[in-house]
């Protein structure tokens, strides 16, 4: 039932004090959580929990177990040492400064590791706290689970809690700190390793921890692949390559946009990892970044972001090839990438359209369609959920509700109607050449094109509630977005525009670091 097979892999840090230090030579710190006398659960996720055979445990016992204050079969819990690139530039050592594994399950030969978020300080938690609060563990909590049920890879939720303290924290990074409830998140995955992990090791110049970690990694989640050596080493980059490319790829059919994409969050299993200044592309604008810390270059805006896992594999490759000597192979599988990239696109956004067969002309098309949408300023999840009713023959029919859809006026939609005329004319002839019926084509399109979306506001008005001690909106989206590519007439609602109101608001289309 219990493993211990990372830290029995890899060597732990000697030193057992809970200090800020650079920890070398090892991969992990023992650490003990924070006491927190007052932490409260607000909810467990109980079909995680039954899948993780945890469910015969009392729930006061889950209460202490998810909050750190008791150790789950007597596992001891740690922190692990990573480094990685930050917005471009090489930051070192960071390691998890508020994140402690709690335990590591064994499911049927598979590891699953329990990891709290917010529970205190770490060696690596540098100047800061340790701690996280409520705002942003909704947000993971409510996004991590939302992104299983959009069936896109991620780290999971398993509960949440308050820790019972308050947080100081300045939100605008303005010098106006306020406090705000503290809260836990306990999340699971196979493995939290990170791109990281690697670089952390391949820039102290420890080759020997690094093919420790890379032999584990591969023997205990790429077994497949066959016993390390050169060559594996090679296959393993190249399917953490394409398996990272999956998770972009979701990312951009949907509308995701991550907003930290640091080679310390990019998840060595293609997981979409650390929920922070996240958000959903609402009118559709590649340049589009919720993070305001990322405001002034927009690294990580949606239109960048495939481009942005490219140069985090770039990073990887760099941090692997010590292991491998030779840079061509490692290029190669770069350049596949990008070839692999283009491909999947197309095909995906043809899927989105409900198109079954591929022409000459296909990159036109869909250019044509992204920069009208981009220029209409679309909402994207309304503008492909509702093209599945789109008709052929009556096409026309179809320009009111794509005007409706629309965050512009009726006079700044005006000038693109003959566009959209346009484009509709080309997409009806396509369809046309589809040998699918319509009812067939809708069922696939519904598959793809989510109409349910954690949109920013939705999880403002969440957490705005949650802090007054009011979980019923919480825990309604929770439930909503359990099945986001299911017809719910009960939650119309939430199929709408972003409202007005929400436009520039902090927390509710802009977001900072602070968390
Ligand atoms: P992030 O960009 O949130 O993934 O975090 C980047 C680094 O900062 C990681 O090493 C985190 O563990 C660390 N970090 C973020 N917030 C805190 C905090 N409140 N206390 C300690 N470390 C933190
Ligand atoms: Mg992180």
């Amino acid at each position: 039932m219990f493993y211990q097979k990372f830290t029995e892999a890899l060597p732990a840090d000697k030193n057992e004090k809970n200090t800020p230090r650079q920890v070398t030579d090892a991969a992990y710190s023992y650490v003990s959580p924070q006491k927190f006398e007052n932490a409260s659960l607000i909810h467990v996720n109980h079909t995680l929990l039954n899948e993780l055979k945890l469910n015969d445990i009392e729930k006061d016992e889950l209460a202490l177990i998810f909050t750190g204050q008791k150790t789950l079969n007597n596992q001891k819990p740690y922190a692990m040492c990573y480094a990685g690139h930050q917005f471009g530039n090489w930051a070192g050592q960071l390691g998890d400064g508020r994140a402690i594994n709690i335990a590591e399950l064994d499911m049927n030969k598979h590891p699953i590791v329990l990891q709290l978020k917010g529970a205190g300080k770490t060696p690596y938690s540098r100047s800061a706290d340790g701690l996280a609060v409520l705002r942003s563990s909704i947000r993971e909590f409510l996004m991590s689970e939302a992104m299983f049920s959009l069936g896109i890879p991620t780290t999971r939720a398993l509960s949440i809690a308050l820790s019972g303290d308050q947080v100081l924290r300045d939100i605008l990074y303005n010098g106006n700190p306020a406090h705000e409830k503290g809260a836990i998140v306990c999340r699971t995955a196979p493995s939290f390793i990170r791109f990281g992990n690697f670089e952390n090791f391949a820039a102290r110049g420890n080759k020997v921890l690094l093919k420790k970690l890379t032999d584990y990694t591969i023997q205990t989640f790429y077994s497949h692949l066959g016993a390390p050596s050169k060559s594996t080493y090679l296959v393993f980059f190249k399917e953490v390559a394409m398996k990272s490319l999956e998770m972009v790829m979701d990312w951009q059919r949907v509308g995701f946009v991550h907003g930290v994409m640091n080679t310390d969050n990019m998840s060595i299993l293609g997981l979409t990892i650390d929920y922070g200044p996240f958000g959903w592309l609402e009118n559709y604008d590649p340049a589009w970044t919720p993070n305001t810390t990322d405001a002034q270059f927009k690294r990580y805006r949606y239109g960048n972001q495939p481009h942005i896992v490219l140069w985090n594999l770039t990073q990887l490759a760099n941090a692997l090839y010590p292991l491998i000597e030779e840079a061509a192979p490692l290029e190669h599988i770069l350049e596949e990438y990008q070839e692999t990239f283009q491909k999947r696109y197309l095909q995906m956004m043809l899927q989105k359209l409900g198109i079954d067969n591929q022409q000459p002309d296909d990159d036109n098309f869909i250019n044509l369609l992204t920069d009208l949408l981009r220029i209409s300023q679309m909402d994207m999840t309304l503008f492909f959920r509702k093209l599945s009713k789109f008709d052929p023959i009556t096409l026309k029919e179809h320009l009111p509700i794509i005007e409706e859809d629309s965050y512009l006026n009726q006079s700044q939609f005006n000038p693109h109607i003959y566009k959209w005329e346009n484009w509709l004319q080309q997409y009806a002839a396509r369809l046309l050449s589809c040998k699918e019926s319509k009812s067939n084509r809708q069922i696939r399109m519904n598959r793809v094109n989510p109409k349910y979306v954690l949109r920013n506001y939705m999880a403002h008005l969440a957490i705005q509630d949650a802090e007054k001690g009011d979980y019923k909106l919480f825990l309604e989206l929770y439930n909503l977005l359990k099945k986001p590519y299911d017809e719910q007439p009960e939650n119309e609602k939430w199929f709408r525009k972003r409202p007005d109101w929400a436009i520039n608001k902090v927390g509710s289309s802009m977001l900072s670091c602070s968390s």
